[in-house]
């Protein structure tokens, strides 16, 4: 607390900092104050490899200076305009851009400012969709254990991290049912790339089928692969067998791609890497390269379709943000797009994802690696917890990567995730092991 109304430029005190121990943090606060290429300088000038891209969001590294100079360019000339019954040409222009690189068919474009924001729209277009095409019945929503779709009330719903939703869960959208997740470590262990166990899984969208009734729901929302429960892969054939059942049943798939997208897992979305195609996929994230909010749900042209009939006059569909579409975040987003088209970077995932996944599982041996999962440019260490702490050690490992050897990772419980910008090189993919692995036997 401060004594007077002096600015105290200095204190911590008064940012109450998201998914974050605040008074932990703030007792040792690990502030970042510049980026370039593929490291973060700390406080003090240290230089952090950054092995998370941000937040799963600086795919094409920090510092584009394409990316800046297009934001500084737009908030000169137009910093903002209402999108509701207004517009301007930006998002007409990404969407346009959007629709080349998406999935094929998903090319109506509804723009969001956030991950969240976009899990929101796109259960809602879903819902918005059944009744439109005389299917009100279908108002069941189903996510996943384990799945995150963002903070919302309607993406908390949907997704299964326990600590997210505890405090509110008499509070949740009702109607809702969650698929088992397909974390399987005594089947899958160490496997190179995809499991090859829980294919099954997607068999209980049909044993909730028979208990509810197709009639009654409107749509499946996964993400592709899950990054904030600790990097969970898709069994071989499990996202193959979810779309042939949901298609079956009227049901609409939703992809939650706002970490698998841009590039993340080889290709523009894993919906085209692994040859999936949903109804309804979101983003965010890479979309500006994490540099403006940003977030976008593409949707299948035939499902838009449903919308645009009525009188010409008749809003389609009541939903919208008062940043939608907003100028500087296109241009920021246009400019990604730009790099990640010249330096081809949608390939790199593939293309580094051997060495990758080579390097990650030299840390088999090490105490306490139970299992080792890799794909594209995520990789994800899960380690034993201690018995009377689970959490702990992760916290650790995170910790001694940061303070002792410059290196950022994410932990989530003992999983220690990684996901690299994609411009990464080799030598950087050594240096990342090389300092993880010390990490991982310093906390042994
Ligand atoms: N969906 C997924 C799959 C995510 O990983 C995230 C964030 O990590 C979100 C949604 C929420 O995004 P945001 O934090 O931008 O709201």
């Amino acid at each position: 607390m401060t004594m007077n109304n002096e600015p105290q430029s200095s204190s911590l005190d008064n940012f109450w900092m998201p998914f974050t121990a605040n008074r932990q943090f703030k007792a040792r606060p690990r502030l970042l104050e510049s980026a370039e290429g593929i490291h973060y300088i700390a406080q003090g000038g240290r230089r952090i490899l950054d092995g998370t891209a941000g937040l799963w969001c600086c795919n094409a590294g920090h510092g584009r200076r394409e990316i800046s100079e297009a934001v500084a360019r737009q908030i000169a000339s137009l910093d903002y305009a209402p999108p509701f019954q207004m517009g301007h040409p930006l998002p007409f222009e990404l969407a346009a851009r959007l629709a080349e690189i998406a999935p094929q068919g998903l090319n109506k474009v509804f723009f969001t400012n956030s991950g969240s924001e976009s899990a929101d729209t796109a259960l809602k277009v879903a819902l918005a969709y059944q009744r439109a095409i005389g299917q009100g019945t279908r108002t069941r929503l189903i996510g996943r254990e384990l799945g995150y779709h963002g903070v919302g009330f309607g993406g908390l719903s949907v997704g299964g991290m326990v600590n997210n939703r505890k405090a509110f869960s008499a509070n949740l959208l009702p109607g809702v049912d969650h698929l088992p997740h397909t974390l399987d470590v005594a089947r899958n262990a160490f496997t190179v790339g995809l499991p090859e166990h829980g294919a099954e899984k997607a068999e209980e969208l049909e044993r909730l089928v028979t208990l509810h009734g197709a009639e009654n729901i409107a749509a499946v929302i996964i993400e592709p692969m899950s990054g904030s429960a600790g990097v969970v892969l898709p069994p071989k054939g499990y996202l193959q067998r979810l779309r042939e059942i949901t298609r079956k049943h009227g049901i609409l798939l939703i992809f939650d791609e706002v970490i698998t997208g841009f590039g993340r897992v080889g290709e523009a979305f894993a919906a085209q890497r692994w040859g999936v195609t949903p109804d309804i996929l979101t983003c965010a994230k890479g979309l500006t390269n994490g540099s403006i909010p940003m977030g976008a749900v593409f949707v299948d042209e035939k499902i838009h379709e449903a919308f645009m009939q009525g009188p010409q006059g008749a809003i389609e569909f009541f939903h919208g943000y008062t940043y939608s579409g907003h100028p500087v975040a296109c241009a920021a987003a246009l400019a990604t797009l730009d790099i990640y088209r010249r330096d081809n970077l949608f390939q790199q995932a593939v293309e580094l994802e051997g060495y990758w996944q080579d390097a990650l599982f030299s840390l088999r041996e090490l105490p306490n690696v139970t299992d080792i999962r890799a794909v594209g440019l995520v990789g994800g260490v899960q380690l034993a917890p201690h018995a009377d702490a689970p959490g702990k050690r992760g916290y650790e490992v995170f910790e001694r990567c940061f303070w002792e050897h410059d290196l950022m990772v994410r932990v989530t419980g003992d999983i220690i995730a990684m996901s690299p910008p994609l411009i990464i090189d080799r030598a950087h993919i050594d240096q990342i092991v090389e300092r993880l692995a010390q990490a991982i036997r310093a906390s042994a």
